[in-house]
């Protein structure tokens, strides 16, 4: 296994805290990666994991991406995220969530957590009784509800803006869209799109939700194979089904002018983010346009249990995008630099604020 502080030295992380119970089988880890902007977020992913070392350094990635998420949106939270050695098929119980709980209680709020891949609302019921710093609860448990409501509409407002940039207009009426997956968010997507009555082709490996889609969407939707649905001929190209999509393979076939979608981490590598520029495709970064539901998890943890706010803070998303693309093409560096300096400045600036001291008990030192 590779060191973990040289590997916590690679992002900059500043905590790992690898978590065992014998009893309930758990094999967590938390990392955290920067509080410069405030608590650390982020969502806690089950998946069963081949080897510490690969859940480790999936952990390290994810909490570096959530601080930089957190920092382009502007909510005051830092970088984090827990995973869980398992299978959530078969290693889930309720024991399990509540020594989750106590993990995530024992670090006293600097790191606050709840549903990602492999993990639901549900889950956290059971953390809920050891800790109050689980975020994204269900509605009935005082939560905001489905994360994939604003996370669809951050997209929405990502196309508009990007439509802006393009054409100078954010009216999409008559322009096709070629959203790959339609599950909770790319469903949402399509019917934000057909409202504005611009034309989706869509795919899914799911051909049920396909056909009740265009079974809905009649005259505004085509359906397409999963293999070709990244190089047909669109406006913007839409991933909103997993990462890497946009690699060595696919991004030759490329036929799109802007690709804005939901998926994490489409770019397989920050070369291939090059490589759209020089290409010139339009990339948005996905860690701004799918930050809607990390807005509405933030209010929530901020005790701001108030849809509105989080639709005004998710709107902002086009304001931000337009400043990412203009700052490219003043500064000729790809829109993923463009994002990354953004993130960077505003660390920077809040770092410079925090030395001004709160006093010594209000900073922990006084008691
Ligand atoms: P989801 O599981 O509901 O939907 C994913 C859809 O993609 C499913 O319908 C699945 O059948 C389809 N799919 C899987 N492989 C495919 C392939 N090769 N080609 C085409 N379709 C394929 O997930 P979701 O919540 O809609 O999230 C979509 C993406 O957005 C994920 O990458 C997720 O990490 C990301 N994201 C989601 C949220 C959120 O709040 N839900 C927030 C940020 C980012």
């Amino acid at each position: 296994m590779k060191d973990v502080f040289e590997l916590m030295d690679q992002l900059g992380h500043e905590q790992v805290i690898f978590c065992r119970n014998k009893q309930t089988g758990l094999k967590a880890i938390i990392a955290i990666h920067d509080t410069t902007l405030g608590p650390a977020l982020g969502g806690c992913r089950m998946y069963p994991y081949s080897s510490t070392q690969e859940a480790l350094e999936d952990v390290l990635r994810l909490s570096y991406g959530m601080t930089h998420k957190c920092g382009i949106v502007d909510v005051d939270f830092g970088g984090g995220k827990m995973v869980i050695i398992g299978d959530p098929d078969k290693d889930k119980s309720p024991e399990l969530f509540r020594a989750v709980g106590r993990f995530v209680g024992g670090l006293g709020g600097r790191f606050m957590t709840g549903t990602d891949m492999g993990t639901n609302p549900e889950d956290f019921i059971y953390a809920i009784r050891e800790t109050r710093y689980i975020q994204g609860l269900p509605e009935a448990y005082g939560g905001l509800g489905d994360t994939s409501v604003p996370t669809a509409y951050g997209v929405y407002y990502g196309i508009k803006a990007t439509a802006q940039f393009l054409w100078g207009s954010d009216c999409l009426e008559g322009r096709v869209i070629a959203v790959q997956g339609i599950g909770k968010v790319g469903s949402r997507l399509v019917e934000l799109l057909v409202e504005d009555k611009a034309r989706c082709i869509i795919a899914d490996t799911n051909i049920e939700k396909l056909n009740d889609l265009k079974e809905k969407y009649p005259e505004n939707t085509n359906i397409c194979e999963v293999s070709e649905i990244h190089r047909v001929n669109c406006d913007i190209f839409s991933p909103c089904a997993r990462g890497g999509i946009i690699n060595d393979q696919t991004i030759s076939e490329l036929r799109c002018h802007a690709i804005v979608g939901s998926a994490n981490n489409q770019l397989a590598e920050h070369r291939h983010g090059d490589q759209l520029f020089e290409m010139g495709i339009l990339y948005a970064p996905d860690y701004l346009v799918n930050a809607g539901g990390l807005i509405q998890v933030a209010a929530e943890a901020e005790g701001v249990k108030n849809k509105e706010f989080v639709v005004a803070k998710t709107k902002a998303i086009y304001d931000m995008l337009l400043k990412i693309y203009e700052r490219s093409k003043r500064e000729q560096i790809p829109t993923y630099q463009a994002a990354d300096q953004i993130v960077q400045e505003r660390i920077e600036n809040v770092a410079e604020i925090r030395r001004i001291s709160l006093g010594l008990v209000q900073e922990g030192k006084g008691r």
